[in-house]
């Protein structure tokens, strides 16, 4: 990943540990070599999506990423992942879709990633396009990380990726729902894990 990009998404604000996003920058490309576009839930800033939008601007797919830009429960205020700086003035709601222009502006990237304002649910019930990539960071809760892979995984091509964030095994490295899709996919059997391709809490398989 050229250094520029790299800066831009170690500065944005976000959840996507170095590491990990650069994981996610392989798997993307390793996707992308299908030239099917790629789909985030849970844009945020933009963080993860420089990583993965720089894969698909090397790919020359698109990227698309999903979010309602008014935070998860964990991102309210009193609650631990808040940040103040995202609360809108004249709201008092979060809304983190200014900060995700700016990131993909700095980050050179807009004609590669696509922001798309709305409900994970009920742009995966509309969405018709094959994708190379799903990538599965958006709400933390059960029925939140369940719906979005219920919702996103069909419009996998075979061969596709599900790549899922904040699968931790154990419960006191955090919530459980991410390892429970996680599982779930695998139990599934329509799905097995490259081993290789995942990092830290990140975990990639690919679609039979
Ligand atoms: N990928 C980001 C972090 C995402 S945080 C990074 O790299 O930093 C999770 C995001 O999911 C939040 O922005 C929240 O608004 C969004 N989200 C939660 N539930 C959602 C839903 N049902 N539909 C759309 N977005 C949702
Ligand atoms: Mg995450």
């Amino acid at each position: 990943m050229d250094d520029r990009l790299l800066q831009v998404a170690r500065d944005a604000i976000g959840f996507m540990p170095d590491d990990e996003g650069l994981a996610l920058e392989r798997a993307g490309a390793e996707a992308a070599r299908g030239g099917l576009p790629l789909l985030e839930v849970g844009t945020y800033c933009g963080k993860s999506s420089v990583y993965l939008g720089a894969a698909a601007r090397d790919a020359g797919v698109l990227l698309f990423t999903v979010d309602h830009h008014h935070g998860s429960e964990e991102n309210q205020p009193g609650w631990e992942y808040h940040d103040e700086r995202l609360v809108d003035p004249r709201t008092g709601r979060l809304d983190t879709l200014p900060f995700f222009r700016r990131t993909i502006v700095d980050a050179g990237l807009e004609d590669t990633v696509v922001g798309m304002v709305g409900r994970s649910a009920a742009v995966a019930a509309a969405w018709r396009t094959p994708l190379g990539l799903v990538f599965i960071d958006g709400g933390h809760s059960e029925e939140a990380a369940h719906a979005d892979y219920e919702g996103w995984a069909p419009h996998l091509a075979g061969g596709g990726l599900l790549a899922i964030h904040d699968v931790f095994p154990d419960p006191a490295d955090g919530g459980q729902a991410p390892f429970h899709v996680y599982e779930g996919a695998l139990a599934s059997g329509g799905f097995r894990e490259l081993e290789g391709l995942g990092c830290g809490s990140l975990r990639v398989l690919r679609k039979r």
